[in-house]
């Protein structure tokens, strides 16, 4: 029996996220297994992402024992700004104890300090050069500064393979009764036929320029999302916000014979997540020609707030309320999945 490395109370192994974990029920603290502490949180928690940063601190100092082989573990200080923490990891077995609340506070202090580049941090890749600033200049679209994933986004890389599979096929049918056949059309909704439509209109599109406006959306915030959620989750998460978008546009809309195609909404849901799960990662934006940065929660409240304003103008070809319904759906869904510290997770209050 392990005993916790705190208060020598008994550990108690547990799986959460498909990660096996000891955790100690009287103080709150938890044992992750190297792997463990990004499948649980997300690679900010990983101590391969910081112990070699300058915002990593080794106090020369050891405290407790490694609940798995006895080793001394290794006190380290993390801190940027006004935030600080004490982590402690154990030298043989690379695994991390973190007390109760620890790993949000770790996840928060990495994620704020990789934003910043003067931390060694953050990989300087081509987004932050002269390629990334020419390819946001014709594009006008957002580039993460620094947000890395522990997995391959296989199921946001699938859906947009389905997408373009489909826009072929919508090409070959001269955009006629194929895409016709699975559009969303409100009146047949509101007459209780075709629902499946609801979810079918997701993957079509009506040019490569909406495909590929959706998909680049998808992919820059849905292969984090994914990343923190897991692929089945995360399609969850992508079906229930493209279905709150299309019943909110279909509520709504003023001619019910107007067809709707397009990821948007769903994609829209996966936008939200990634405000609820990473608020404070800062992407490049554009403004004409200047580029900066800025949180990523501004963006995204602009974003929605455009939206917002078009729906009460209306115009355009663009399903506003599709936009909100998708929105508003991802948000309450990744709500509930929010990075939370372990020990509340865990005794589920
Ligand atoms: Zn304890
Ligand atoms: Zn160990």
């Amino acid at each position: 029996m392990k005993s916790c490395p705190r208060c020598t109370y008994p550990l108690e192994e547990i799986t959460h996220k498909e990660v096996e974990l000891d955790h100690c029920r009287r103080c709150g603290g938890t044992f992750l297994e190297p792997e463990g502490g990004s499948e649980v949180f997300g690679p900010f928690v990983d101590p391969a992402v910081w112990a070699d940063s300058e915002i990593a601190t080794d106090l020369g100092r050891w405290q407790l024992n490694c609940p798995t082989d006895g080793s001394a573990l290794k006190v380290y200080r993390v801190e940027y700004g006004e935030d600080s923490v004490e982590v402690d990891l154990c030298p043989r077995c690379r695994g991390i104890w973190l007390d109760a609340d620890e790993g949000v506070t770790l996840r928060d202090i990495v994620m704020d300090a990789g934003q910043d580049e003067t931390t060694g941090l953050s990989v300087k890749d081509v987004r932050s050069g002269p390629v990334g600033y020419i390819f946001q200049l014709i594009s006008q679209f957002p580039l993460e500064v620094w947000n890395p994933i522990h997995h391959r986004p296989r199921a946001t890389i699938a859906l947009i393979g389905v997408m373009v599979g489909v826009l072929m096929i919508q090409f070959a049918g001269g955009f006629g009764s194929f895409t016709d056949q699975f559009s969303l059309v409100p009146s047949q909704i509101l007459s209780g036929r075709s629902l499946w439509t609801l979810l079918s209109s997701i993957f079509l599109h009506a040019g490569i320029l909406h495909l590929v406006g959706n998909a680049y959306f998808l992919y820059v915030f849905g292969d984090n999302v994914e990343d923190y959620l897991g692929g089945r989750v995360y399609l969850a998460l992508f079906f229930a916000s493209g279905l709150a978008g299309g019943v909110l546009q279909v509520a709504t809309q003023g001619d019910p014979q107007i067809s709707i195609i397009g990821a948007s909404g769903a994609v829209a849901g996966v936008m939200a997540a990634y405000l609820v799960i990473f608020p404070r990662v800062k992407i490049y934006q554009m403004f004409r020609i200047i580029r900066f940065r800025i949180r990523v929660a501004w963006f995204l409240l602009f974003w929605i707030g455009w939206n917002i304003v078009g729906a009460i103008i209306g115009g355009g070809d663009v399903a506003w309320m599709a936009h909100i319904g998708g929105f508003l759906g991802g948000a309450l869904f990744a709500y509930q999945f929010r990075v939370r510290p372990l020990h509340r997770v865990l005794s589920g209050a």
